[in-house]
């Protein structure tokens, strides 16, 4: 009796989400696969393929697709959240929950630094680096997962610091150059102690952000090695245009895009790494919320962008805001196979765009209609409340 327990909650958690027109995979390498029907069970993917060759019995939930577009859920590379659902900086509620409806269903801290008061001596910093992440683990607006707990390094860090760090839970360092180290030969040498223990390092680039950060050049992103070039189209002033083919070119770090940085160096940086064939180091992300707001569409805004004006198709711009992510920052979801994380988000073009089709609209600068969003297994959202409706929304046939 006891073993049919496992089999018997299995099944309950079944999904299965059929007549898919059109499957985006989110791995740069084959960003469209030739499959209509994804099944997950709990919060994992177990088989995508051919409805006829897959075994869609016995599910919880079946999802029409309506031969709309399924691709991985969203991953906002680099936000600044505080606490709760809550912004201090536009002073902004339920701004997580926003972001869902624009696709996003991962969201990776680049440091709570908009925190009021934040703590700066290093015993304070700790304390609310563990606190943020035990926190977002715990809680999750409409389902987002809240990847947060990155401590901005200051002076006086040293390698037990680290090792503190990651054995309390930390696995991210908030931009380096937001806080008191500003030479390269310091944050270095505490991004290698960081990546000793296990703990992944992003660096501020480009000119202040806001009144009290400053200006990091190429000299010194190159000089620490941060394991991801952070904006590397500035956030919002952008470095100069030798600077950013340099970091291009001289690192082999990954390139992150942000929607509140340079559209025209975003532009550049893009353009660079093609011409390098390194577009698998291109991540992208909002570098939200900050002055220039919250923009719960800023990701699909970014994928529009690029697509329509970067010279590359709209299955590949998804890669850079999915998979391309999920691999330079260790996370489990991201792409469209079996054994990844079950969060998908469901597009069509939006009604009366005048692309062909959900692709086309996007090359042609449309941002797509979302029709669902789910997250781990459950739908999260359903026709979206913040993009261009969707010309046609998937539905739930059952239960
Ligand atoms: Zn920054």
């Amino acid at each position: 009796m006891a073993q049919e327990e496992p089999a018997k909650s299995a099944l309950h958690n079944k999904l299965v989400v059929r007549n898919i027109g059109l499957l985006l995979s989110g791995d740069l390498d084959n960003p469209i696969l030739d499959a209509d029907t994804v099944i997950s069970v709990g919060d994992h993917i177990t088989a995508v393929g051919k409805e006829k060759d897959l075994d869609t019995a016995g599910a919880a939930v079946t999802i029409d697709a309506r031969g709309t577009a399924l691709a991985p859920g969203l991953i906002d590379s680099h936000v600044h959240p505080v606490c709760g659902d809550w912004t201090p900086r536009q002073n902004q509620l339920g701004w997580i929950d926003s972001y869902l409806h624009g696709g996003v269903t991962t969201m990776v801290s680049a440091g709570e630094v908009h925190t009021p008061g934040r703590p700066k001596d290093v015993v304070g910093l700790k304390a609310m680096a563990i606190f943020a992440q035990r926190a977002f683990h715990a809680f999750r607006p409409g389902g987002v997962k809240i990847h947060a707990g990155a401590p901005v390094i200051e002076h006086g860090m040293v390698e037990d610091d680290f090792k503190e760090l990651a054995a309390a839970g930390v696995k991210i360092l908030g931009e380096v150059g937001l806080g008191s180290v500003k030479d390269g030969k310091t944050a270095r040498q505490m991004v290698s102690w960081a990546r000793k223990y296990g703990i992944q390092s992003t660096i501020h680039t480009g000119g202040p952000s806001i009144p009290g950060s400053s200006l990091i050049d190429k000299d010194m992103v190159l000089e620490t090695d941060a394991d991801i070039i952070g904006h590397v189209n500035g956030g919002h002033t952008a470095l100069p245009d030798d600077q950013i083919t340099a970091l291009c070119e001289r690192s082999t770090r990954a390139l992150e895009i942000v929607h509140n940085g340079n559209e025209r160096a975003a532009l550049l940086a893009l353009r660079t790494a093609m011409e390098l064939k390194q577009l698998h180091r291109v991540i992208l992300g909002t570098d939200s919320p900050a002055g220039s707001g919250v923009q719960p569409l800023g990701m699909v805004r970014m994928i529009a962008l690029l697509s329509s004006l970067g010279e590359i198709s709209a299955e590949v711009a998804i890669c850079l805001a999915t998979g391309n992510t999920a691999k330079m920052r260790n996370l489990d979801c991201g792409l469209i196979a079996p054994g990844r994380e079950a969060s998908f988000v469901l597009m069509d073009k939006a009604q009366h765009s005048a692309g062909r089709n959900l692709l086309d609209s996007i090359q042609k600068g449309d941002l797509p209609g979302i029709g669902m969003v789910i997250i781990d297994g459950a739908v999260s959202a359903h026709r979206s409340r913040n993009t261009p409706p969707a010309t046609t929304a998937p539905e739930i046939v059952k239960p």
